[in-house]
């Protein structure tokens, strides 16, 4: 029975960030992906997404991403990159494969996939949030006789052409997804609250400069920098700046409930719409880990990446709770060369 070092589950940037960490080490990794090639789920968001920062600040470990062709890269850009990382440094990847379930079985980890079991020492979750969608809980939403659907299943704003098209979310997605169907059809923004949106000369930079100087101890904990500076915050963009300028980037509140053909709001009014687009963000995709028996709230209990009942065990790149920005491309690098010198020393403790 062959046994490794270390099995990374997902192949996106996160474990992608791992496997070159490992590489660098002695250890026996392989890593699982579902996909069909590389990109992670980079390659199902929607067709004119464009990164939120310039190249240099969108790259992973060791290999820069080449100048895109505009300012900020394309998605085309950044899978092209991606996938040409993976064959720079030839990774051990096994794809596609799913892991169903991952059980303990003698100290050793047991991970159930479609194309059979497969053991290891150590075990490395990076398997993001994209397929675990979050929509927040309306009233009478079953009654809501339009269309409705999530922006990670949004590809272009085609299938609205000249509709009536309730948008809600106020961080990136949203924005950039009322940018474009506005130009189609009727829309409306509904965000909790009024939504923040950086100065046009501050893109993800900004974020990634704080996470270096948190990561360098050099922010004070104290004023909570990790919770003032996020990637909700709305980046402008062309396209964004450009919805500005057609005066659609005005968000409302949210309305009460849903009525059969659109939603009532909290004056008992009642407005119609077709569609609605949920811009509402993702949870943790840990759907695989759930017969080890430590998924509580959605999320697993951990110091930094380390899950703290069961050690043997790193997450990666799920959000700030797994290390401050290790949901970005730029900001999972640091966290990944963390996880890997602690998983090298929990193996040499194990071997000696
Ligand atoms: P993913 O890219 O989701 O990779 C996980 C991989 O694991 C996938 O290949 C998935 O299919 C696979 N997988 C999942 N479950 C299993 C399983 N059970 N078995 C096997 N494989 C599995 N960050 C930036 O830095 N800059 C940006 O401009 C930026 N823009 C963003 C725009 C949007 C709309 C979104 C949603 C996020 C953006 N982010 C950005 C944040 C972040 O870079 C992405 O979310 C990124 O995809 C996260 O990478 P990941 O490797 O953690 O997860």
């Amino acid at each position: 029975m062959k046994v490794y070092d270390v099995i990374i589950i997902g192949g996106g940037q996160a474990g992608l960030s791992i496997a070159y960490f490992l590489r660098r080490s002695e250890l026996d990794y392989l890593l699982l992906d579902n996909q069909l090639e590389a990109g992670g789920s980079w390659l199902q968001t929607w067709d004119s997404l464009k990164l939120f920062s310039p190249s240099n600040y969108s790259s992973l470990s060791g290999w820069a991403m080449p100048k895109s062709k505009e300012e900020y890269p394309t998605k085309a850009e950044f899978v092209s990159y991606v996938s040409a990382y993976e064959k720079r440094y030839g990774f051990n990847i096994l794809r596609p494969t799913e892991v169903m379930q991952v059980e303990k079985k003698q100290g050793l980890f047991k991970i159930k996939t479609n194309t059979g079991i497969f053991y290891s020492k150590t075990l490395v979750s990076a398997t993001g949030t994209a397929r675990n969608p979050f929509v927040p809980e309306y009233s009478q939403n079953a009654a809501f006789i339009g269309a409705q659907i999530h922006s990670a299943n949004y590809r272009n704003a085609d299938d609205f052409k000249g509709k009536s098209v309730l948008i809600v979310g106020g961080g990136n997605s949203g924005a950039q997804i009322l940018a474009e169907v506005s130009k189609v059809a009727k829309t409306k923004w509904i965000t909790l609250k009024e939504p923040s949106f950086l100065p046009d000369d501050i893109d993800g930079r900004y974020l990634f400069d704080a996470a270096t100087q948190k990561f360098l101890g050099k922010l004070d904990d104290k004023k909570n920098v990790s919770h003032s500076i996020s990637l909700s915050n709305i980046v402008m963009i062309e396209s964004v700046k450009d919805a500005r300028t057609r005066n659609v980037l005005q968000a409302v509140r949210p309305f009460k409930e849903f009525y059969e053909n659109g939603v009532i709001w909290d004056d008992e009014t009642k407005e119609p719409f077709d569609a609605v687009i949920w811009c509402t963000g993702f949870r943790a995709n840990l759907k695989h880990l759930e017969p080890l028996g430590i998924v509580e709230n959605k999320k697993i209990a951990t110091k930094n990446t380390r899950s703290l009942k069961e050690p043997n065990l790193w997450l990666v790149g799920y959000g700030n709770w797994t290390g401050f920005a290790s949901a970005t491309i730029y900001g999972v690098g640091k966290t990944a060369r963390q996880t890997v010198k602690e998983i090298t020393e929990a193996l040499s403790k194990h071997i000696n």
